[in-house]
């Protein structure tokens, strides 16, 4: 051994090629983290990502579906999903959870029968153990639909109407169903299932794709519906986060879910400038990908920046 390191000591090319390899290991290091969006390079908070790791953290994924909804709920090791995206998702959404560890899911939400967000649906509902399935009293003649009908039938599950006030538990988190609170007709949107989720001080709103007149009856079920992080409503839509309902909501933080250069123009204008004018700071999935907050009861930290481009979509006809 000590000849050996003797010999190499002496061989002024052992020098270069050491030089030579940490070049090499520098050069691929500094290309992947141009290959990762900048604001992903950012440190998550070690405080919350520690709570996460002792079993007493929360995360929530909001992910990328395309024009669509599809968030994972993380907490203590249960895991619930609300929404799987469209028809085409639903591979991907349970690639995504096979990803995160997920085999059970203790709650299952599909906030109203649009394809957008239970189009993906009965595949989770097929590959996954899934304990509650939550959906509004709504049907749609839709092939989609009739999907999960059938693969509810299939796996044995029943469905659990949502009941406004009453309180599920995820591991160390909480959720209380906030919506649907009326009949609202043939607007499947306002039939939506909203919770509102909290784990120790923090508090996080879905309302799915709630409209006015849904969030106009969410303000009057006396549940105090003021959030630090709420998932904007219907993509972004104007038709929903009204002036009213955001004041009441009072995020510090919203996150859209919609596709890049949909044909509804999501997130509209509108919307945009409400939340810029409310000082709310805002994440989007069509520009940034699947966002993740953590929280370890008291403080929330996100995977990235919010987004800055405050940009509205623009409507196709
Ligand atoms: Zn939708």
């Amino acid at each position: 051994m000590g000849k050996r390191r003797k010999k190499k000591q002496k061989h002024p090319r052992g020098k270069w090629l050491k030089f030579g390899l940490v070049l090499i290991v520098l050069t691929i290091f500094l290309a992947l983290g141009e290959k990762l969006p900048k604001k992903m390079t950012e440190a998550f908070s070690e405080q919350a990502e520690d709570a996460f790791r002792d079993g007493s953290g929360l995360e929530i994924h909001y992910l990328d579906v395309g024009q669509g909804d599809s968030t994972l709920i993380l907490c203590d090791g249960h895991a619930m999903l609300i929404d799987a995206g469209d028809n085409d998702r639903g591979t991907a959404v349970q690639s995504y959870l096979e990803s995160q560890g997920v085999t059970t899911l203790d709650y299952v939400i599909g906030t109203h029968p649009d394809a957008d967000h239970i189009g993906g649906l009965d595949v989770v509902l097929y590959k996954f153990d899934c304990r509650t399935v939550i959906m509004p009293d709504f049907e749609k003649d839709t092939r989609t639909y009739d999907d999960v009908v059938q693969t509810m039938k299939q796996k044995r599950y029943k469905n659990t109407l949502p009941e406004v006030g009453t309180v599920y538990e995820l591991g160390s988190a909480v959720f209380t169903i906030v919506a649907p609170n009326g009949e609202y007709g043939d607007s499947a949107n306002d039939y939506s299932v909203g919770i509102l989720l909290q784990h120790g001080e923090n508090r996080f709103l879905f309302t799915g794709d709630a409209e006015e007149a849904a969030e106009t009856d969410m303000l009057e079920n006396g549940i105090d519906l003021k959030v630090d992080v709420f998932k904007a409503a219907h993509h972004g839509s104007r038709t929903a986060n009204t002036e009213e309902f955001l004041q009441a909501v009072d995020p510090d933080y919203a996150v859209i879910s919609c596709g890049q250069d949909n044909s509804y123009g999501h997130p509209h204008a509108e919307v945009m400038n409400r939340l810029r004018a409310m000082g709310i700071s805002v994440f989007r999935t069509d520009e940034q990908g699947t966002i993740v907050a953590y929280s370890d009861g008291t403080q929330i930290t996100f995977n990235m920046s919010p987004d800055e481009s405050w940009k509205a979509g623009e409507p196709k006809n």
